[in-house]
């Protein structure tokens, strides 16, 4: 398959943690390389705006909460395969059933506090790229 992108955000917990390079190199160690990369302060409003698919679930306004509690880095992934690439590596959305070698396994801290995100097709990965970067912010 040829190479193509993802999106991942490594969230405030992470960031918090001062763990922004340890969760970059495990990426990269998979296969991804990152070709755009910036470190913001959501707003509520990008948040909600982000997890507006999430809204019916009980959890939104605490991960909305949890999402602009801290500063994220948002990054544009490549490889082949990339959003299955990134899925695996980052491992089940809960720790407790994160596979060992992930990166939720080794760095997260609860369910919603879990380190990273990632897109979950090609269509979503494409609409997440363009809620924060523009063409020329990516640089393969
Ligand atoms: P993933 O990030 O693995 O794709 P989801 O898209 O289902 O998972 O959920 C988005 C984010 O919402 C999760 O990464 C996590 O931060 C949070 N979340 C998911 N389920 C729960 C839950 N039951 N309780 C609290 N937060 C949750
Ligand atoms: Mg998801």
């Amino acid at each position: 398959m040829a190479a193509n992108r993802t999106f991942s955000i490594i969230k405030p917990d992470a960031t918090r943690r001062n763990l922004t390079g340890a969760v970059t190199k495990m990426l990269e160690d998979a296969g991804l390389r990152v070709v755009a990369s910036k470190r913001i302060q959501m707003t509520r409003k990008q948040a909600e705006g982000f997890y507006a698919v999430h809204k019916e679930r009980p959890f939104f306004d605490d991960l909305v909460a949890f999402m602009i509690s801290g500063p994220v880095v948002v990054q544009v992934l490549e490889g082949e395969d990339a959003v299955k690439r990134n899925r695996d590596i980052m491992g089940a959305t809960n720790p407790e059933n994160a596979a060992e070698g992930t990166i939720r396994k080794a760095h997260a801290e609860s369910i919603e506090a879990n380190s990273v995100h990632g897109s979950d097709s090609d269509e979503n990965a494409a609409t997440e790229i363009a809620f924060f970067f523009k063409p020329e912010e990516i640089v393969g």
